[in-house]
């Protein structure tokens, strides 16, 4: 088991659009497994590999049910193909902004095409908090932060909270 560094905002790299993945190779299996790992251990309801410092296209999504042994799923160069209906994301968080929730507006219904781990294409739909993690997730890999989603006054709130932290190290 390996639990991979986050990379916590305000670090550029989490504002850079991550790569496509051209080749699913034993080296991709392993960070997936090690995201796994560290998503498990956080805990987080989801990982981008661009916040373990990797910038690809690849997501890792908690699906473990309560009571029951950890399970996830992988996403590879996953694309959000239809979105509709809005659901209001409360208290929503992420592994790379810390100390940090707010309510964000996102779509209540997605459908997700991406490659599994084998390279083949798959298609989810999925509603609620689940399409919620994904569309997340998603943003990732674009640089998008759930706090670009926010109103400008509630971002500058949390900015100089981080720069009051920086100074203090
Ligand atoms: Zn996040």
């Amino acid at each position: 088991m390996t639990i991979l560094d986050i990379v916590t905002y305000p670090d550029k790299s989490l504002a850079q659009p991550s790569e496509k993945i051209t080749d699913i190779d034993e080296t991709l299996k392993t960070l997936i497994e090690d995201m796994a790992d560290t998503m498990f251990e956080a805990p987080g309801a989801g990982l981008a590999a661009v916040q373990v410092g990797v910038s690809k296209q690849l997501i890792v999504i908690n699906t473990t049910e309560e009571g029951q042994e950890n399970s996830y799923m992988a996403l590879i160069n996953p694309e959000i193909v239809e979105a509709d209906g809005e659901f209001i994301s409360e208290d929503e968080g992420c592994l790379s902004v810390p100390e940090f929730r707010a309510t964000v507006k996102r779509f209540n219904r997605v459908k997700v095409t991406a490659l599994d781990v084998d390279g083949n294409p798959m298609e989810l739909n999925e509603e609620g908090f689940p399409a919620v993690v994904l569309q997340h997730e998603i943003d990732h890999l674009k640089g998008v932060l759930f706090i670009n989603r926010i109103s400008a006054l509630k971002r500058e709130m949390y900015k100089r909270k981080v720069k009051k932290w920086m100074k203090g190290r």
